[in-house]
């Protein structure tokens, strides 16, 4: 009933090997595609038990029973790749039920035609016992749908594989992978047709359960080992899935090879569009050749009205090209936030310059422009001018139209003073109703002419206070021309204020000026 011969050793090598396999693949079941890896190896372990049960047995009866059962994991297997394949492509973990069911229509079929044979001879045409050198076997010959299942199981392996291949070659940078997803499938199936070959000779060596066996240690060598199911899938762990931050793996093609739930909305679009697509298109400045750079980082970046810090990090650092890992930070409350306290600071800074009633600037910016000015013509030689101009008999025009006529007049001589000016002109309100003028590179002529056109502005224009009452005041002004020998701010100021004096006890509303 039982035979023990050398013919058991490849499908007892194909078993262990795949259960090798599965518990490994067990181990990685948090990735995408992992279901149909594991389906895959379960129909393979399965086909490889049967064929070894088939080789123990001794009896003809067991032995045709056995390659009925044995049937399954065989036209399975194809589906089971397919399967892998489109869960992985797709970024799943399992592939959508609907495609696994019609998939398996002809496995299924060929199955029930397997067992029903004996009536019409569909799967094997003729099954004739023999022994030879002590071993008990069974020389097949096939019927029609036997080669059609083949032809099936033919196109699913090819189309599998090449959706692997793809994948694999857009997003991985290792070419192992990709090789090992070609030659795997090539080896068992060129096992599978010599098989049934009419070139096949070799009843007793079954060459499917070796060629089954090299192929899912290539596999295992070239997919397992090399990161295929740990790379990639890193970032679909749930934990990442779940992250509020927007998470993106870019090729080093700059292609989105994987993005969690955050990334795919902020983007707003469909998952597979997104899948594949350039990075470049969402991040214009995208460094296409500073990828290598670990720790690199990209500011600001808008994606949808919202901004963003990027953070990279490369996953292979030691390889040549490697995926990089993009981590969105939203900060678009905190630019903002940044914005409007730069906008305040702005702000605060004008005001502790300025003069509130009138805008011009304050006394202690008008002594720092003074100071540098003064400095400027030490160094260089050329000349600079103050102008103090101080209203005359002021104090009548509050007491005649009160104070808020008088801060209008005083805010009308402010605008006055500016339009007169020079741009680089510094106009200043040194406190109550007397002002200044800085006037850089001018001589005591120049200063002179000014002050005179000033005085004179001032003197034409016919003021109103809020209640509509018409007014005119005067000004006194004092000119100080400093030059080179000048040393001294004070000293400056001192003399345009001795001159501002001198023209109000020479009568007010006239230009006195002085030279140091
Ligand atoms: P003069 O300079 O020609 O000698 O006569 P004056 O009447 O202008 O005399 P003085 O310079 O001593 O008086 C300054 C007056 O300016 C006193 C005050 O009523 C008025 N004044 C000072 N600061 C302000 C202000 O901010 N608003 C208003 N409305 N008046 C001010
Ligand atoms: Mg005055
Ligand atoms: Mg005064």
């Amino acid at each position: 009933m039982f035979q023990l011969t050398l013919w058991s050793i490849p499908p007892l090598l194909a078993a262990i090997v795949t259960a090798v396999l599965y518990r490994r693949i067990k181990r990685n079941n948090h990735v995408p595609g992992v279901h149909g890896l594991l389906l895959l190896m379960s129909c393979i372990g399965f086909w490889a038990v049967s064929q070894l049960a088939s080789t123990l047995l001794a009896l003809p009866t067991h032995q045709i029973l056995v390659q009925q059962i044995s049937l399954i994991g065989a036209v399975l297997t194809p589906v089971a790749w397919m399967s892998f394949a489109i869960s992985y492509a797709r970024r799943q973990m399992r592939a959508p039920p609907v495609m696994l069911n019609t998939l398996s229509l002809v496995p299924l079929a060929t199955i029930l035609l397997g067992f029903t044979n004996p009536m019409h001879g569909w799967i094997w045409q003729d099954i004739t016992p023999f022994v030879e050198a002590g071993y008990a076997g069974l020389t097949l010959s096939y019927g029609p749908w036997f080669y059609a299942q083949a032809l099936y199981s033919f196109v699913l392996m090819i189309a599998g594989s090449a959706m692997l291949a793809y994948i694999l070659s857009v997003s991985q940078s290792d070419w192992r992978p990709v090789a090992a997803i070609i030659a795997a499938p090539t080896v068992a199936t060129a096992a599978m047709l010599y098989h049934v070959s009419p070139w096949n000779t070799l009843q007793l060596l079954d060459l499917r359960a070796l060629g089954i066996a090299v192929a899912a240690w290539i596999l295992y060598r070239g997919v397992l080992r090399y990161g295929l199911l740990d790379n990639i899938p890193v970032v679909r762990d749930r934990v990442v899935n779940q992250l509020s931050d927007p998470v993106v793996v870019v090729n080093h093609k700059g292609l989105i090879v994987d993005a969690n739930e955050a990334a795919v909305s902020m983007f707003a679009q469909e998952r597979p569009e997104l899948l594949l697509s350039s990075i470049a298109q969402f991040i214009p400045r995208w460094p296409t050749d500073d990828l290598r750079n670990d720790g690199a980082a990209l500011d600001e970046i808008t994606i949808s009205g919202q901004i963003y810090d990027v953070a990279f990090s490369v996953l292979d650092t030691f390889a040549k090209q490697s995926d990089v890992v993009l981590v969105f930070r939203d900060v678009t409350v905190r630019r903002e936030g940044e914005r409007r306290l730069r906008r305040m600071q702005k702000e605060l800074e004008r005001l502790a310059h300025t003069d509130a009633l009138t805008g011009l600037f304050n006394r202690r910016i008008f002594m720092q422009r003074l100071e540098e000015e003064v400095e400027r013509v030490r160094r260089h030689g050329s000349a600079v001018s103050v102008l103090l101009f101080d209203l005359d008999y002021f104090k009548r025009v509050n007491d005649t139209y009160g104070h808020d006529t008088g801060d209008v007049v005083l805010a009308s001589i402010a605008r006055i003073a500016t339009d007169v000016k020079r741009m680089s002109d510094v106009a200043a309100r040194l406190g109550g109703e007397e002002f200044a003028l800085l006037l850089p590179e001018t001589d005591q002529q120049g200063a002179v002419q000014l002050a005179q056109r000033l005085r004179s502005a001032i003197e034409r224009h016919q003021y109103l206070s809020p209640a509509g009452a018409p007014l005119h005041v005067t000004a006194s002004i004092g000119v100080a021309t400093a030059q080179r020998s000048a040393k001294d701010v004070e000293k400056l100021l001192s003399s345009a204020d001795r001159a501002l004096y001198r023209a109000k006890n020479n009568g007010r509303n006239r230009v006195c000026s002085t030279m140091l």
